[in-house]
């Protein structure tokens, strides 16, 4: 047998069901090969070695009594650690949960179980999910695989390094205003957020719940929709769950994968160009569109006048929601409590705990938000942003009617060097000037390995309608049957 850590999902899977494979065997083969890599990645901030040994003789337990496995069974996935799971470890990258094992497994996490799949462990992460690089993680950043002294993107920058690095071939991460995408562009891999309300916010530690979507991330367009199909549709534990079933992304990328795009209209957005990326992602990106025209794709250039204001927006929605939402990380009910000496008041210790179990971004964002949201304020800065996320959707929905999707590089530049844009907080933000307006509408985006700028991978994104996720994945895999896909240099 090669190398399983390889291979797809899909082979993986295929394996598992014809009995070429144990689930054990390659839930091993994972393991070790975590063990070997993970000292130089950093991807992981737990490895759940029993449960994942655990839950693969139970696959194969079932598989020799005969069940219907699903068709990711024993496959094995790397959680990002925004998402609860019963009994193991869930930090969001953040001192102020050290130590917490949650009570209960998210929507997410049951369903994966569920799928059959093997959860690993929990993937590294900027703290709450705040970041671009990994570099906000309270437990060390973790390392891009092409090159290790560059960041892998962020906010869920372990997942896709393990996926780069061949530790697991799907990943869950959670994408608010690019994190599952810019991660995904710039290790080379494939990360899908879906339309907001279509996978579950249950059991997901919240950073910015109008925003907050969780996804998949995989080596292959294929195995990424397999993933979502797993993971996505209605769950009546979560409020703004859409209650409707996933579209068929599963065919949609079979159907890309015969490399047809006839018929098929893409829009360039006008106020993307040139301004923003660096020369050589423009490079690979109108290469791609070469490529996709070739496929039998329609190009058109659209203008979306308001995307020029989705960063500044997002900057005043996701940190006003944040302020909120991280009010419950009080010493109180769980995580660290610090300074409890008996002596003091209910307030110090609230004080104490949030000043020690935060980071600076994290506090940065928080303070900004009660801002944002304070009274005389509201009006001019949280507010102005809602309207201006208002007509954003609106760009979206007018450049609907004229084209299926819209394409764009993922993110402005390639993997940058750890260390490179930490001082100044504009520049990390801008990571995700092209993937953040998607979020502010909802509508699901992809990002798919497109090229290399020197010798780093390029991502490009596709932009679909609201609930027309299966759109995003028949392109995405058109263009993978074009360009491959792209393996790092060994570590
Ligand atoms: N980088 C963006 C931020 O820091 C997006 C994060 C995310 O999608 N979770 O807010």
């Amino acid at each position: 047998m090669t190398d399983v850590t390889a291979m797809t999902a899909t082979q993986i899977a295929g394996l598992v069901a014809t009995g070429a494979a144990s689930a054990v065997e390659v839930t091993q083969a994972h393991l070790d090969r975590i063990a070997a890599v993970d000292g130089r990645v950093n991807a992981f901030l737990h490895v759940d070695t029993e449960g994942a040994l655990a839950a693969a003789r139970d696959i194969d337990a079932r598989r020799a009594a005969g069940e219907e496995l699903g068709p990711l069974a024993g496959v094995p996935v790397a959680v990002k650690d925004v998402l609860t799971t019963k009994g193991v470890p869930t930090t969001v990258g953040s001192k102020i949960l050290e130590g917490w094992r949650p009570p209960y497994d998210s929507t997410i996490v049951e369903r994966l179980r569920a799928a059959g799949t093997v959860m690993l462990g929990k993937t590294n992460m900027d703290e709450f999910a705040m970041g671009s690089s990994t570099e906000y993680s309270a437990y060390g950043p973790s390392r891009n695989p092409w090159d290790t002294d560059r960041i892998p993107g962020g906010s869920g920058g372990g997942s896709a390094a393990a996926l780069a690095a061949y530790e697991a071939p799907l990943a869950i991460g959670s994408d608010t205003g690019g994190s599952i995408r810019q991660p995904g562009a710039v290790t080379g891999t494939v990360g899908a957020k879906p339309t907001y309300g279509g996978t579950s916010r249950y059991g997901l530690v919240a950073f910015s719940s109008s925003l907050d979507t969780p996804g998949p991330c995989a080596r292959t367009v294929l195995d990424a929709a397999l993933l979502h199909a797993a993971i996505g549709g209605h769950d009546p534990r979560d409020s703004t769950s859409i209650p409707a079933p996933v579209p068929d992304v599963v065919a949609a990328a079979k159907l890309g994968a015969t490399g047809d795009l006839s018929g098929v209209r893409l829009g360039i957005v006008t106020e993307f160009g040139g301004e923003g990326a660096e020369p050589g992602v423009t490079a690979a990106f109108n290469e791609a569109v070469a490529t996709l025209t070739k496929l039998g794709a329609e190009i058109v250039e659209i203008s979306c006048p308001h995307f020029r204001y989705a960063l500044p927006a997002y900057y005043l929605i996701a940190p006003s929601e944040c302020s909120s939402n991280l009010a419950r990380f009080d010493g109180v009910r769980f995580g660290l409590r610090t300074g409890d000496d008996g002596n003091r008041s209910l307030e110090e210790v609230m004080s104490l705990t949030r000043e020690a179990g935060f980071g600076p971004e994290v506090k940065r964002r928080i303070m900004l938000g009660t801002y944002a949201l304070s009274s005389g304020y509201y009006d001019a800065y949280y507010g102005q942003a809602q309207k201006v996320r208002t007509l954003i959707t609106r760009d979206f929905t007018a450049a609907f009617e004229r084209v299926d999707a819209l394409i764009s590089p993922t993110t402005p530049f390639v993997a940058f060097p750890l260390g490179a844009r930490t001082s100044d907080p504009y520049q990390m933000y801008l990571a995700d000037l092209f993937t953040i307006p998607s979020n502010l509408y909802g509508g699901p985006g992809i990002s798919v390995p497109c090229g290399l700028s020197d010798g780093l991978p390029v991502g490009l994104q596709v932009m679909a309608p609201t609930l027309a996720d299966d759109r995003m994945y028949r392109v995405a895999a058109a263009l993978e049957s074009a360009v491959g896909t792209f393996t790092p240099p060994a570590l």
